[in-house]
C-alpha cells in the first residue's frame, strides 16, 4: 500500500506521466472534440494510453479531466456531466495504477478571465472547481494537481474549491513564457518568486511548471531553483518536449526522449521532487525519464 503521496516524496523522486491529449487525438480523437468524455464514453481507450505511462515506470498518473471544469464542458454542451467525467477519470487512472502508485486528480484553467478584466464571478468558478475536485476526490485520486495557470485570481479559485472539497495534497504548477530580459513571467504577468510567495499563503502543499512557450527544460530547472531560492519546500516541474510547430498539418514536437532525459538531472539538482512531461513528451520520454532517476538516486 502506497504512503501518503507528502511522505513518499521526502524519500524520492516520483516520476509523473507524459501527454495526455496528444495521445487521445492519435487514439482517435477528433481534433476539438471532448477528451474528457472519453473516460465515460471509451474508457478502454483511456486506459490502455495511461497504461503505456505505467509501464514506462510512471509513480504518478494525471487524470484525464483536464478539460473537466463546468466551464470547458460547456464547450462541447456536456457541463452537466462534470461529476460524472472526473469520478470515472479517477477510478479509470487508479484501476491502471492500482494500490501502490498515485493518482493526481488534473484540474486546468477554465479558458477565460475573471472579473473584471473578464465577466466571470470568482465565486461562481470557485464552485466550479469545488465541484471538479470533490469529485476527483470521490473517485480516488490521491492529490489534486492545478496546473497550466497562469493568473493569480484564478489560482486562488481553484485551490479554495479544492480545499473545500476535500483534504487532499494539492499541487499548483503555473506555465511561463521567457520574456526579453532573460526572466520569467506567466501570461498574465507573474513571476516565479511572486507565484512561490502566493502559493505559500493559500496552503498549496507543491508548487511547478508545466509547458509554456520558448522554455526548454533547463529553463524549467531554473524556474525549479527559483522557487527553492523563494522558499518553496516542494517543487513539481513538467515540461514539453520543446515549442510545437506545424510540419504538414501536424503539430510536431522536436525534443527527443534521449535529449530530454540527459537534462533531467538538472531538474533534480535544481530540486524537483516530482518530474513528469508535459505537450509532446510520449511514453518513452517517460521511460527514458525513469532511467534518469534511478540513475540520480542510484549515485545518492
Ligand atoms: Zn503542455
Amino acid at each position: 500500500m502506497r504512503k501518503p503521496l507528502l511522505d513518499a516524496v521526502k524519500e524520492r523522486i516520483l516520476l509523473c506521466d507524459g501527454a495526455m491529449g496528444t495521445m487521445l487525438q492519435k487514439a482517435g480523437l477528433p481534433a476539438g472534440a471532448c477528451g474528457e468524455a472519453w473516460n465515460v464514453d471509451k474508457p478502454e481507450a483511456v486506459k490502455a494510453i495511461q497504461g503505456e505511462y505505467a509501464d514506462a515506470g510512471a509513480d504518478c498518473i494525471i487524470t484525464n479531466t483536464f478539460g473537466g471544469s463546468s466551464y470547458r464542458l460547456a464547450l462541447h454542451g456536456e457541463q452537466g456531466r462534470v461529476h460524472e467525467m472526473n469520478c470515472a477519470a479517477a477510478r479509470l487512472a487508479r484501476e491502471v495504477m492500482g494500490e501502490e502508485r498515485y493518482v493526481l486528480g488534473d484540474i486546468g484553467p477554465f479558458g477565460d478571465f475573471l472579473e473584471p478584466v473578464g465577466e466571470t464571478d470568482p465565486e461562481d468558478l470557485q464552485q466550479a472547481f469545488f465541484v471538479q475536485a470533490r469529485a476527483l476526490a470521490e473517485g480516488g485520486a490521491d492529490a489534486i494537481i492545478i496546473e497550466t495557470m497562469a493568473a493569480l485570481d484564478e489560482i486562488e479559485c481553484a485551490v479554495k474549491g479544492a480545499q473545500q472539497a476535500c483534504k487532499l495534497p494539492i499541487i499548483v504548477s503555473l506555465t511561463y513564457d521567457r520574456i526579453p530580459d532573460g526572466s520569467y513571467r506567466t501570461m498574465m504577468g507573474v513571476s516565479p518568486e511572486q507565484a512561490a510567495k502566493e502559493m505559500s499563503d493559500l496552503g498549496v502543499d507543491v508548487i511547478g511548471s508545466n509547458c509554456g512557450t520558448g522554455i526548454d527544460i533547463t529553463d524549467h530547472a531554473r524556474i525549479a531553483q527559483l522557487y527553492k531560492d523563494a522558499g518553496a519546500k516542494l517543487v513539481i516541474v513538467q515540461p514539453n518536449a520543446g515549442s510545437p510547430r506545424m510540419e504538414g498539418g501536424r503539430v510536431v514536437y522536436d525534443e527527443t526522449p534521449e535529449l530530454m532525459a540527459s537534462n533531467v538531472e538538472r531538474l533534480i539538482e535544481a530540486g524537483a521532487c516530482i518530474i513528469g512531461g508535459c505537450c509532446g513528451t510520449t511514453p518513452r520520454h517517460i521511460a527514458l525519464f525513469r532511467a534518469a532517476i534511478d540513475g540520480a538516486h542510484g549515485r545518492q
